[in-house]
C-alpha cells in the first residue's frame, strides 16, 4: 500500500506543541519521516526546538508545516510560507489519509459539541467497543492511527470526531459519512475577520459530508445562516426536542438534564437513527449522565437530585445551569445552589437573574462567599468551605429538591482543579446521604 507520508515534502515543522502537535510528531515518526527531517515550533519557551518563526524558516528551511488548531493560520509568517510554495497541513489532515474505510461522524458548533460527541460515545460503547471518539475532545485522530499501526487497538467501526472551526479550516481530505452542526453563535472573533467567515468555516462541514447533515433547529443563528444554503452531497435534516419522529425514543426521560440538552440529545438520536445504530444504543443515550463536572447528573440521593457543575466559573454558565435545571424540574421543589470558590472579579450582580426561581436557596462558600452574597443580592447563608456548604445543603433539602454545585468562583481556594472540587462534591454527597 502507498504510504501517504511519501507525499509530504521534507523537512517538516510541527507548529504548536499541544496534544495535536505531539500526536502529529508521533504520526510523522511512525510513518517514516526521519528525526533529522522534523522540527518542532511553539511560541512558548521550553516546549519545542524553535520559538522564533523567522529563524526556523531561515535555518531549518521546512517544506511542510503541520499546524495545530490552536495556532492561527492567518499569521503573516505562515501566509508568506505558503506564498513561497510551502505546504501547510495539520495533524488531522495527515491522519485522515490513513483511514481505512471507518465510518466517520463529524460534529461542530459554537456550543454543544462536546456534549453531543460524548453522548454519541456513550451510545457507541453499548454495541461497538472499538469505536474511536476524539478530535477536539479527548485524543487526536493521529493517535488513533498510530495506535492501530502499533497494534495497540483494533480498527474502529465508527469514528466520531469533535471538530472545531480551526480544525475545519485545515482538514485535508476529511470526508464524513454523517455530520451535525449543534449551534451557531459569535465566538472566537479574535481569529475571524467577521461573523460570516466564522459561520462559513463551520458550514464547511456540510460540504465534506457524504450522506446526511443534522442541524439543531434551536441552534442559535444556525437556522438563519443555513437558509438558502445547500450542501455538495448531504441531505439536510433539522431536529430538536420537539421532533415528532423522535418521540417514541423517550428522550424526555434521559439522565442528561436541562432544556438545551434535550436539543443536543435530539441531534444525537437523529444521527443514530440515520446511522441505523441498534436499539440498545438509544438506551445508552438516555442513560448518559453528562460530561463529568459539567451539569453532571449525579442521580437521586434520598429523593434529592444532585448535579455537579464544578466547571462553571462564569456568571453566565451559573445562570444557564440554574435556570435550565429549574425549567426542567417537574414538581418545582427548591433549587439549592452552592456558590463560591476563589474570585476572579466576576460580575456577581448578574446573579440577580436567578431571582426568577421561586424557591431558590443559595448557599455561599469559600474565599469569595461573602463578596458573592453581598454583590448578588441573593439571600442565603455564608459558610466556610465547600464541605460545610454540602452539609448545609444536605441538611435543608427535601425529596423533590435539587442541589446544584455551579459555583462561579474557581476551585483554587480549596482545590487543585475543578475536577478535584467536583469529585469532592460527589464523594461528600455519597457520604452524607448514606
Ligand atoms: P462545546 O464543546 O461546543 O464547547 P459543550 O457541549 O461543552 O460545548 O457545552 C458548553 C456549554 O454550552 C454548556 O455548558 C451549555 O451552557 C451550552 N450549551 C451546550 N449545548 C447547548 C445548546 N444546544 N443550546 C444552548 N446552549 C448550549
Amino acid at each position: 500500500m502507498e504510504n501517504p507520508m511519501d507525499f509530504v515534502a521534507r523537512p517538516v515543522a510541527v507548529v504548536g506543541m499541544g496534544l495535536s502537535g505531539e500526536a502529529a510528531l508521533r504520526l510523522l515518526k511512525k510513518n517514516g519521516v526521519a528525526p533529522k527531517d522534523i522540527a518542532t515550533f511553539d511560541d512558548q519557551p521550553g516546549k519545542a526546538d524553535w520559538h522564533d518563526p523567522q529563524l526556523m524558516i531561515e535555518d531549518f528551511r521546512p517544506k511542510t508545516l503541520v499546524v495545530s488548531p490552536g495556532y492561527p493560520l492567518s499569521k503573516l509568517w505562515i501566509e508568506e510560507f505558503r506564498q513561497e510554495g510551502g505546504f501547510v497541513t495539520s495533524e488531522l489532515a495527515l491522519a485522515v489519509d490513513y483511514l481505512q474505510g471507518e465510518k466517520v461522524i463529524g460534529v461542530t458548533g459554537s456550543v454543544g459539541k462536546s456534549t453531543v460527541v460524548s453522548a454519541l460515545g456513550a451510545a457507541l460503547e453499548s454495541f461497538s467497543p472499538h469505536s474511536f471518539v476524539g478530535g477536539n475532545i479527548g485524543r487526536p485522530l493521529a493517535d488513533y492511527v498510530v495506535d492501530l499501526q502499533e497494534s495497540k487497538r483494533k480498527k474502529a467501526e465508527w469514528i466520531v470526531l469533535e471538530l472545531s472551526s480551526y480544525q475545519l479550516e485545515n482538514c485535508g481530505h476529511l470526508q464524513c459519512d454523517l455530520s451535525a452542526i449543534t449551534f451557531l453563535t459569535p465566538n472566537h472573533m479574535d481569529r475571524y475577520r467577521d461573523l460570516n467567515q466564522y459561520y462559513e468555516t463551520k458550514w464547511a462541514l456540510a460540504n465534506i459530508t457524504r450522506s446526511s447533515l443534522v442541524l439543531n433547529g434551536q441552534g442559535g443563528d444556525l437556522r438563519s445562516f443555513a437558509k438558502g444554503r445547500s450542501t455538495t452531497n448531504a441531505m439536510i435534516f433539522w431536529t430538536d426536542q420537539a421532533d415528532d419522529a423522535l418521540m417514541p425514543l423517550g428522550l424526555n426521560e434521559a439522565s442528561l438534564l436541562s432544556s438545551h440538552n434535550q436539543d443536543n440529545l435530539a441531534v444525537c438520536a437523529k444521527l443514530m437513527t440515520l446511522a441505523k445504530w441498534p436499539e440498545r444504543s438509544f438506551a445508552a443515550l438516555r442513560a448518559f449522565p453528562g460530561l463529568p463536572h459539567r451539569m453532571e447528573n449525579l442521580g437521586l440521593f434520598k429523593g434529592v437530585r444532585f448535579v455537579n457543575d464544578s466547571k462553571a466559573t462564569t456568571i453566565d454558565s451559573v445562570c444557564t445551569a440554574a435556570l435550565g435545571l429549574y425549567e426542567g424540574m417537574e414538581k418545582k421543589g427548591s433549587l439549592v445552589l452552592l456558590l463560591g470558590g476563589k474570585d476572579k472579579n466576576l460580575p456577581w450582580e448578574g446573579l440577580s437573574r436567578l431571582s426568577r426561581i421561586a424557591k431558590l436557596k443559595p448557599i455561599f462558600f469559600g474565599a469569595v462567599g461573602p463578596i458573592a452574597q453581598e454583590r448578588s443580592g441573593l439571600a442565603g447563608p455564608v459558610v466556610k468551605g465547600l464541605g460545610e456548604a454540602i452539609a448545609e445543603a444536605v441538611g435543608i433539602s427535601c425529596p423533590g429538591d435539587l442541589v446544584l454545585l455551579s459555583p462561579g468562583g474557581t476551585s483554587l481556594d480549596q482545590f487543585k482543579s475543578f475536577e478535584e472540587r467536583g469529585t469532592f462534591f460527589r464523594k461528600e454527597v455519597e457520604r452524607l446521604t448514606k
